[in-house]
């Protein structure tokens, strides 16, 4: 793979997530009692972080909260031959002095394997949130599979955390210039790559030329596409799949209201628009940035990025 796509920021893990322990009925006893298991606390989806950026994690017996408080809250990210890890959907539990970040903000700086459990206990906190009751009958669900499902108690119907695939695409044209484009909803000057959706019954590839051409009216080469890797994105249940495509046509159309500018970039004036602060690229822990920094070619400046 292109090696400026490796290492995606949120894509990092080096702790397996234990899938075997979640049926285990004991385990959150076991866990819970251990002296090595190791405790992420969320507010709001924010995590602990120190000065250096590394996650403050806890120890069970350190929160204020009852064991059965805490396993009605408690989900299990994975484990290594040191640690259990888990991370506890609970405020006010006693964590003080520390600082609250966004993963969004401060994930391109933490370690792999505290990135990788941060990304799940994101994007699992958010699925919990916003589904609490069962979709066929409406009952109030409970957690189950250690944090991975929630269960009817009714019908017995299990749901699982939903990741909605959404594809993000660098389309150059045979001149190599690249097209960027303005969300309805951002400020002057932010551009990135193209992005959208995956639509009920379609393939990624079929979104890219769909999606592009509903931004931009640019058509692209279905044999040209090139997938480029993918990163979870947890806000709320994003996975990103990341292409490069050749348009083979270059007038701007747009086909939707989802954009308010689409422009082509040669690689200088994409430069010079940066160096005059008139563009700013996405942050550095987003997937569109090494797309836009593998047409590039070469690494670009923080400081061309918004953070
Ligand atoms: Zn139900």
């Amino acid at each position: 793979m292109d090696t400026l796509m490796s290492e995606l920021p949120l894509a990092r893990f080096t702790v397996e997530r234990a899938a075997q322990l979640r049926s285990n009925p004991e385990w959150f006893e076991q866990a819970w009692a251990s002296d090595n298991t190791r405790v992420l606390v969320l507010h709001e989806r924010n995590i602990p972080v120190t000065d250096e950026l590394s996650i403050v994690w806890v120890k069970p017996w350190s929160l204020k909260m009852t064991p059965s408080q805490a396993k009605e809250a408690a989900l299990l990210l994975g484990a290594d031959s040191d640690h259990t890890y888990l991370a506890i959907m609970k405020d006010e539990v006693g964590l003080s002095d520390v600082n609250w970040a966004s993963l969004r903000d401060v994930g391109s700086q933490l370690s792999a394997t505290d990135v990788g459990l941060a990304t799940a206990a994101v994007a699992l906190t958010t699925w919990h949130d916003g589904h609490q009751f069962c979709p066929r009958c409406g009952q109030a669900t409970a957690i189950a599979m250690a944090g991975w499902s929630r269960l009817c108690p009714q019908d017995e119907i299990e749901q699982y955390p939903r990741t909605e695939p959404a594809m993000i695409v660098a389309v150059e044209d045979l001149a190599g210039r690249i097209l960027l484009g303005r969300r309805l909803e951002w400020p002057e000057g932010w551009l990135s790559t193209l992005a959208g959706f995956v639509e009920a019954g379609e393939s990624c590839e079929a979104a890219v030329i769909r999606e592009v051409f509903e931004e931009s009216g640019i058509h692209v080469d279905l044999q040209s596409l090139k997938y480029m890797g993918s990163q979870p994105w947890p806000f709320p249940a994003s996975l990103m799949l990341a292409y490069r495509a050749v348009a083979t046509s270059t007038e701007v159309d747009m086909q939707d209201d989802e954009m308010t500018e689409v422009q082509w970039f040669t690689r200088e004036a994409l430069a010079a628009a940066c160096t005059s602060e008139t563009l700013k690229l996405p942050s550095p822990v987003s997937i569109a940035f090494r797309l836009i920094q593998s047409w590039y070619g070469e690494d670009i400046p923080i400081q061309w990025c918004r953070n």
